[in-house]
């Protein structure tokens, strides 16, 4: 069974059926131990993904404040080559990127053969802050869901492959992170009222996730709902979802090497001739 749930099709998720607190059956010491190997077997396909160059990898990672976006760039990227790993983050559009469609920034910061990119935030901030705080009428947010699943059938049918994780909090456990927050001076520079304020709007936000994760979510993008209260629990989540993900390219990647080794030390066998 997989840790984190993955959607794919159009439905009818509820969130209030998930449990943020539950790890299921993980003990936090498994957690450990799986962690590390799944781990080192996302370095290794990292490789692969980077030398076989056909290719590509988007993460879009989103959740209210304090869900843990920064922790899992840490934790369960934090280990991978950045030659071939980026984030990029997204925040409030500036001047310029409003006098674009929503999807302008968005699409040059998608990933190259060979590369894996993480969105810290991304183009679904337009169907959900843009939404709840009525940035724009309710007529272009309604638009933009189509618009989304567009894009991303685009992408995936350019080779990308696409992973998007809702980091799943609760009410209880965002008020603790963001108290614990003011205790510690090096965690300051977290501090935004901003927080607070979005926290009042609560419902709407999770009115908001909810559309999203019924209307985009296709074969080819899937999101996964990440039980998010336990740290571990949604790292260990991500990155089996990651691996799980990778995996089935393996074969094809190796492949793909081998054919690529041996086409160059044959040119390299007929250079050596061709010198005597
Ligand atoms: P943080 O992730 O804490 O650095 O904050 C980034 C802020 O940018 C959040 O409050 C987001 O809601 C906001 N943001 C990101 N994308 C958009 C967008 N497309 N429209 C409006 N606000 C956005
Ligand atoms: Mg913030």
């Amino acid at each position: 069974m997989s840790y984190a749930h993955r959607i794919e099709d159009k439905g009818q998720i509820n969130l209030k059926d998930f449990d943020p607190k539950s790890h299921g059956s993980l003990r936090r010491e498994e957690a450990t131990e799986k962690m590390a190997r799944l781990t080192e077997e996302l370095v290794e396909l990292q490789e692969l993904l980077y030398a076989a160059n056909q290719r590509s990898v988007l993460v879009v990672l989103q959740g209210r404040d304090t869900s843990g976006k920064d922790g899992v760039i840490r934790h369960v990227f934090g280990p991978l080559n950045s030659q071939s790993c980026e984030v990029a983050s997204f925040k409030v559009p500036t001047a310029k990127e409003l006098s674009h469609d929503f999807l302008w920034r968005i699409h040059t910061e998608t990933p190259a053969t060979g590369q894996i990119k993480i969105f810290n935030r991304s183009h679904y901030e337009d169907v959900l802050v843009a939404r709840v705080h009525n940035l724009v009428p309710s007529e272009v947010w309604q638009r933009r869901y189509d618009h989304i699943n567009n894009f991303e059938r685009l992408l995936a049918d350019s080779g990308t492959i696409i992973l998007k994780f809702y980091l799943h909090i609760s009410r209880e456990e965002q008020e603790e992170r963001l108290r614990k927050r003011e205790q510690d001076a090096t965690k300051f520079w977290k501090l935004s009222v901003g927080d607070w304020r979005e926290r009042e709007r609560w419902d709407a936000y999770t009115a908001a996730y909810e559309d999203v994760l019924n209307q985009c979510s296709a074969p080819n993008a899937p999101w996964f709902v990440v039980l998010a209260d336990r740290k571990w629990f949604r790292d260990v989540a991500i990155a089996e979802a990651m691996a799980d993900a990778l995996r089935p390219h393996k074969e094809d990647w190796l492949r793909q090497l081998e054919e690529t080794g041996k086409r160059e030390l044959a040119a390299i066998e007929e250079f050596r001739k061709s010198g005597k």
